[in-house]
């Protein structure tokens, strides 16, 4: 198989790999072989198009192979490019960063209709993003409000420089800021919004997870302990305290947790003007607090 996309046309070898990957049973095969084509040529849809008939290079049926083997293997796309869309930018990801979900989209939404229904403009707002990853909820916050800056945390030293270079790329650095701690331990107080998406599967859940997620995303932003919410646990209370009086702290849950996250932060005196917010499947997704004036 090592050369058998060698001297084919572009048009072929997409749909050879199209092939290769539904006999795999990849239910996005036609996808993913456009994208991993594309990427792999450096040509969006319409270069696959007008190019359709040029040959590939040996260098380029080569690239292409090694992308194909590695997503028959298990590995996927977004991994394999190392990069990945959200809120429609272009991010670039680390072994040590989530792939983003659009699933997460849910908790921009919800924190930019609590900022929008009550607008400050006597202040430029503060985020933080607790476990920031590539940065994907901080950077698509900040390009949506263009007087917010921000701050992002995360435990690994590689996430962050991923997210750092996510900012410059999308000329947001001068507005993002990055920190390397737990949770929100390096951060002092003052925000007006605070978001997370904390890993919360629970431990004994991990190794049922779906392969592409069990052995491509980083343990440790998966991993929510015995019952999935030992980081909101931690992470809650923390925010609680940081949030200026009117700030909104925003979290990502998982499937059924909607509740018992909002009882946390119950419990730390934050009250829910909202329901959860639904993701496109109809999950609760997002949970939202408010931190009212003393
Ligand atoms: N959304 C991821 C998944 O279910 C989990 C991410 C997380 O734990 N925050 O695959």
């Amino acid at each position: 198989m090592s050369d058998s996309l060698a001297g084919q046309t572009i048009e072929i070898a997409r749909r050879a790999v199209t092939r290769r990957f539904e006999s795999a049973a990849i239910d996005t095969a036609e996808l993913d072989a456009r994208i991993l084509i594309g990427a792999g040529l450096n040509l969006d849809l319409t270069g696959l198009i007008a190019q359709a008939a040029r040959q590939l290079t040996a260098a380029e049926a080569a690239r292409l192979e090694d992308f194909v083997r590695r997503r028959l293997a298990g590995e996927p796309v977004a991994r394999i490019l190392a990069a990945k869309e959200f809120w429609g930018l272009p991010l670039q990801l680390s072994p040590a960063t989530l792939v983003p979900r659009p699933d997460t989209e849910t908790v921009v939404e919800l924190a930019l209709e609590m900022l929008r229904a009550a607008p400050r403009p006597d202040r430029r707002r503060s985020i933080a993003d607790i476990g920031t990853g590539s940065g994907a909820i901080l950077l698509a916050l900040l390009s949506e409000l263009p007087d917010a800056y921000g701050i992002g945390t995360d435990i690994s030293g590689a996430a962050l420089s991923a997210a750092r270079t996510n900012a410059a790329r999308l000329g947001l650095s001068d507005r993002a800021g990055f920190v390397a701690c737990d949770y929100a331990s390096a951060l002092g107080g003052g925000f007006d919004l605070i978001v997370s998406n904390p890993p919360y599967i629970r431990t004994n859940d991990i190794a049922g997870l779906a392969a592409e997620v069990r052995d491509h995303d980083p343990h440790r932003a998966l991993d929510g302990g015995p019952d999935g919410l030992a980081a909101y646990r931690t992470l809650i209370p923390q925010a609680a305290s940081l949030l200026a009086p009117n700030g909104v702290l925003a979290v990502e849950v998982g499937r059924g947790q909607s509740g018992q996250v909002e009882r946390l932060m119950t419990a730390t005196g934050l009250i829910h003007e909202r329901p959860p917010k639904a993701d496109l499947a109809g999950i609760p997704r997002a949970v939202a607090g408010l931190k009212l004036p003393p």
